[in-house]
């Protein structure tokens, strides 16, 4: 397919083998496959929602509830599902919780356009009825949202619980949120949250209730020689990014050698160099060093011969972070090496002889760990996941100050309040700002559902709280009863919400606009039956979805 101009008019020249999706066909063909990704996820929400299990092309397992890791893992490749899994990736980044929340929304806003596109409803009238609606949503948010203070520990644990409820980190989530408040409280100076200076670090092999908050760094990390020190009181600390070798060109060099005398001076040569480098790092003062990139066996050997602790090929991201632990520089060359170039503070080797822990001596010196631990891998990647999630939602109250009531308290609210305001608006538009009321209550719905619960006898007694004026009320979905969800401790950062809200209209939107689709190949399913609810017949053109592996 090319693009000419004939006469200042865009002309698509198709190629033969191109298919072409006009209007309706073009928009229930997206609306479908974008359901379809929506609906994959579903089952996931909330404390009751069920893990799915991934298997990538490699074989690799994931075990997750978490929706953006899911939709991630899915590797599908069709382009207006893909807007849908954007949608995920940017409340991942904006918020870092309510991924599924925001997917199921637009799934639900696109189902519910549906409907009004089969009355001939133009899609121009949805989409500016579903702006509308979005925009009076997240004034309504502000409106119902709690002032809550910053410094206030006990809402911020009942937040990062409320995020970890139903998680791999349910199980220890009131021990776990007290290391992410007091973590985060940790990394705050004046409100002003930085996650850069929190690092999470996992390690297997012992329960989760054994993970630890440190002052300072982790280093999954041996020595580099045996007769090292492992412990260091008094740390002087070089970081290094260039390796501790021989100069690369010397060793590539092809040396000619006609007798043995030759090959002994090419390794004398060699070992001055190293020797030399070794006397630098000691003349300096320091006696650690962590190294970016490998050093050598001899370099080694003097290390520890000069009681040196020496690690090499640490992750530059991690020696980054030990910039800010130990207040040090990270040095290249090390012929300007000064003392000043050293970070201060100590090191130390865990009972199992596995991590090192760092910790800085300097007054400023900032950063903090999260030792997660867990028993095997799966279980600490899901527990990371989780954990993950709540310290954003942590740092996101303190930065916002303001929370929601959960359980699908605040989603009926507003649905309820958007139902007021579409009573003001005339024309089709109503009807869009209705139907995207109702889409609001598919949390609470699928909370239920996924409880095990009746969704419609949940939707009416909730309903009818919020009529009787109980803003709060939303779904225990233990008990199965309605309850005051902010008193439960059941709360959410109002930011969370707010971007959830607008980045599913703008997904939606984005689909519902689309009314020709052009396809270099073959658009698939002509006798297909299009993908409702579950269905991933649908997208089975425009690339399709590959790569799932038969995981779901
Ligand atoms: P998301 O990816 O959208 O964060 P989750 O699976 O984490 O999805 O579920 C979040 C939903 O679960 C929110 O609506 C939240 O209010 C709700 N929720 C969390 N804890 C509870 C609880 N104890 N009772 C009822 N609802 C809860
Ligand atoms: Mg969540």
């Amino acid at each position: 397919m090319s693009q000419r101009m004939q006469g200042g008019v865009p002309m698509i020249v198709m190629d033969e083998e191109a298919q072409r999706m006009k209007d309706r066909d073009a928009q229930e063909h997206n609306i479908s496959a974008a359901r379809a990704v929506a609906e994959s996820v579903r089952s996931t929400l909330g404390p009751k929602g069920m893990d799915k299990m991934l298997v990538d092309s490699m074989g690799d397992v994931t075990i997750t509830n978490d929706g953006v890791t899911i939709l991630q893992e899915m590797d599908i490749d069709n382009p207006t599902a893909e807007m849908i899994i954007e949608v995920a990736e940017t409340q991942e980044d904006e918020a870092g919780d309510g991924t599924t929340t925001a997917v199921a929304i637009a799934g639900e806003l696109l189902g519910n356009a549906q409907e009004l596109l089969d009355q001939d409803i133009h899609p121009s009238a949805i989409i500016k009825g579903f702006h509308m609606a979005s925009e009076e949503a997240r004034q309504q948010v502000d409106e119902v949202a709690i002032e809550v203070d910053p410094g206030d520990e006990e809402i911020l644990r009942k937040v990062a619980e409320t995020s970890m409820t139903g998680k791999g980190a349910d199980v220890n989530k009131e021990f776990l949120a007290d290391l992410i408040v007091e973590g985060v409280r940790r990394v705050t100076v004046e409100d002003n949250v930085d996650l850069e200076f929190l690092k999470i670090e996992t390690q297997t092999g012992r329960s989760a209730e054994q993970s630890e908050l440190l002052q300072g760094a982790v280093i999954d990390k041996d020595p580099n020689h045996e007769e090292m020190p492992t412990d260091v009181e008094d740390a002087r600390v070089l970081l290094i990014d260039e390796p501790i070798e021989v100069e690369e060109a010397n060793v590539d060099t092809e040396v000619a050698v006609s007798d043995p005398q030759q090959i002994r001076q090419f390794v004398d040569k060699e070992e001055r160099e190293i020797k030399e480098k070794v006397r630098k790092i000691k003349g300096s003062g320091a006696n650690v060093v962590f190294c970016q990139k490998g050093i050598d066996d001899l370099a080694q050997h003097y290390f520890a011969r000069e009681g040196i602790l020496a690690v090499r090929r640490f992750k530059k991201s991690d020696l980054e972070f030990l910039t800010e632990v130990l207040g040090a520089r990270i040095v290249s060359d090390l012929d300007g090496l000064t003392e000043d170039d050293l970070g201060r503070g100590s090191v130390r080797r865990d009972e199992d002889e596995q991590l090192f822990y760092v910790e800085g001596a300097d007054e400023d010196a900032h950063g903090v760990t999260l030792l997660l631990r867990g028993s095997t891998d799966h279980v600490v990647d899901e527990l990371e996941r989780g954990v993950s999630d709540a310290l954003d939602v942590v740092a996101s109250t303190i930065a916002d100050g303001r929370v929601l009531p959960g359980g699908g308290a605040i989603e009926v609210e507003l649905a309820s309040r958007l139902r007021n305001y579409a009573d003001g608006i005339s024309g089709r538009e109503q009807m869009a700002v209705q139907q995207f009321a109702d889409a609001l209550e598919l949390v609470p719905r699928v909370l239920a559902e996924n409880a095990g619960l009746d969704s419609i006898d949940t939707l009416v007694d909730l309903r009818a709280a919020h009529e009787d004026g109980d803003a709060r009320a939303g779904l225990n979905v233990f008990s199965g009863d309605v309850v005051d969800t902010f008193d439960a401790g059941v709360v959410e950062p109002a930011h969370s919400k707010r971007q959830a809200l607008a980045s599913a209209t703008e997904a939606a939107n984005l689909v519902l606009k689309i009314d020709d689709i052009i396809a270099a190949g073959d658009l698939g399913d002509e006798d297909e039956e299009p993908g409702g609810p579950g269905g991933m017949g649908g997208m089975g053109g425009m690339g399709g979805m590959g790569g799932m592996g038969g995981a779901m």
